[in-house]
């Protein structure tokens, strides 16, 4: 079972307190951008296999949406973090080239 930190409320939720929201870290395109831009940004998911950022929601908790850096083929969890951050903090992504070394996702690396 999935289970992850609350950055607001201090818990550790199972997945059945969360609700996913999807892939983190989306730029938003606005009306001033291209159509192949604001395409993409309303279609096109990352799936990887592998580490992945995404937007949980605290549900059955204090019902606010955080992100969270994990494995999608083993559910290891590198961290969790507001989700007004806007890229993912250090600390997480020296976790993930500690067990990943060369790991990289979208921009991040
Ligand atoms: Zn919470």
């Amino acid at each position: 079972m999935l289970i992850l930190h609350c950055p607001y409320c201090g818990v550790d939720a199972d997945e059945t307190d969360l609700h996913a929201g999807g892939q983190a870290h989306l730029k938003r395109e606005g009306p001033g951008s291209s159509d192949e831009a604001f395409e993409d940004y309303l279609f096109m998911r990352e799936n990887p296999k592998g580490v992945h950022f995404e937007r949980w929601r605290h549900v059955y908790g204090c019902g606010k949406w955080f992100h969270a850096a994990r494995c999608t083929s083993t559910l290891e969890v590198f961290g969790t973090y507001p989700a007004q951050t806007l890229e993912p903090p250090q600390d997480i992504k020296d976790k993930i080239s500690g067990t990943r070394p060369g790991w990289s996702w979208g921009i991040f690396k």
